[in-house]
């Protein structure tokens, strides 16, 4: 009885937390590719690791699976609802429907709205600290005219290109190299898809040659980049609710009833090397803002994989099988599938 529970609570927070899956529905061939050697097979990896869990360097390693390349597994016993790590976004970005009642920094709802500014034009944050922290793209992002880009993305419901733009913008303004996210791995996109996302690179062209940023700054910017970074964005990337401060399975669950809806994407390094299973033993949250929280959801063992649900764990199998296929490119085997629940 008290197992049953357990699984609908963290069903319902997966609902929540789960990544994003693209509107896109094309078939991929491969099952979750390696695609590069990775520098992450040791704790060397952890230098990126964000911050620790209180109390000294995450549990964890980055080392390679049997199976699914690489993955994340613990060093140490954990104990059921334990931080393991928190992690900060390599770029985040607001839905657009949110723009204006969260921080375009941290992702926070804005307390104030009498303080957001009514120029569709600029940005909002929560704090002296974000505004300082976004001029690594702000600066760049409010000297460009995004009107045709957002509509673009807006009317075909695309999420990605945002954070394409956001990136765009960090690498103009020197704060990020351009080949940043080539350790991610990439989905496979099809051709008709390269063509839609044709249009979108073009806007973004537009909008920066408009704004007088020179050919120089924007040697990087070629089709093969944008096509490349949104591959990669597009199974990384996770999908932001804030619990508002339910930090407890119980409470998450309350809030689960009262479901709201995104307030933005994200990127991040670390999160992205953790394998899938539809009955994980992790969980990732947001509680205030974009940094991620990766809690275990029951005892794990020392050397025992850390895996989160990338979909809505309450599924039935063949809708599991399905999404993650077409969502992720493989067919899962974990083994909560392989009893065929
Ligand atoms: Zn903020
Ligand atoms: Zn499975």
């Amino acid at each position: 009885m008290e197992y049953t529970v357990d699984r609908e609570m963290a069903s319902c927070s997966l609902v929540r937390f789960g990544r994003w899956i693209s509107r896109f529905k094309f078939p991929y061939t491969q099952a979750k590719p390696f695609s590069s050697p990775s520098p992450f097979s040791s704790s060397a990896g952890l230098r990126d690791a964000d911050s620790a869990a209180p109390g000294g360097p995450p549990p964890i390693r980055v080392s390679l699976t049997d199976s699914a390349g690489r993955g994340v597994f613990a060093t140490r016993k954990i104990g059921a609802g334990e931080l393991i790590h928190t992690a900060k976004p390599l770029v985040a970005h607001p839905s657009l429907s949110s723009i204006h009642h969260v921080c375009n920094f941290c992702l926070q709802k804005l307390q104030r709205y009498a303080n957001v500014d009514s120029d569709a034009r600029r940005a909002s944050f929560c704090s002296e600290e974000c505004e300082q922290h976004s001029k690594v793209f702000h600066d760049v992002e409010m000297e460009a005219d995004w009107s045709d880009y957002d509509n673009y993305c807006r009317e075909r419901g695309f999420k990605y290109p945002l954070l394409v733009k956001r990136l765009a913008c960090m690498v103009i303004s020197g704060a990020m190299s351009s080949d940043h996210l080539d350790i991610l791995q990439p989905s496979r996109l099809s051709t008709d898809m390269v063509l839609e996302l044709e249009e979108g690179y073009s806007l973004l062209r537009k909008a920066l040659i408009n704004a007088n940023i020179t050919d120089e700054r924007m040697l990087f910017l070629t089709q093969e980049w944008y096509t490349g970074v949104l591959a990669r964005i597009r199974i990384n990337a996770f999908r932001i609710e804030l619990a508002g401060g339910y930090e407890d399975l119980h409470s998450l669950a309350a809030a689960c009833v009262e479901a709201e809806a995104a307030v933005g994407n994200a990127v991040y390094m670390l999160p992205s090397f953790y394998n899938h299973d539809c009955d994980p033993n992790t969980h990732i949250i947001w509680i205030n803002n974009a940094n991620a929280k990766l809690k275990a959801l029951r005892d794990v063992d020392p050397d025992e994989e850390l895996r989160i649900c990338y979909i809505d764990a309450s599924m039935d199998y063949d809708a599991r099988q399905t999404l993650l296929h077409r969502g992720f490119g493989f067919i899962c085997k974990c083994a909560r599938c392989s009893y065929g629940d």
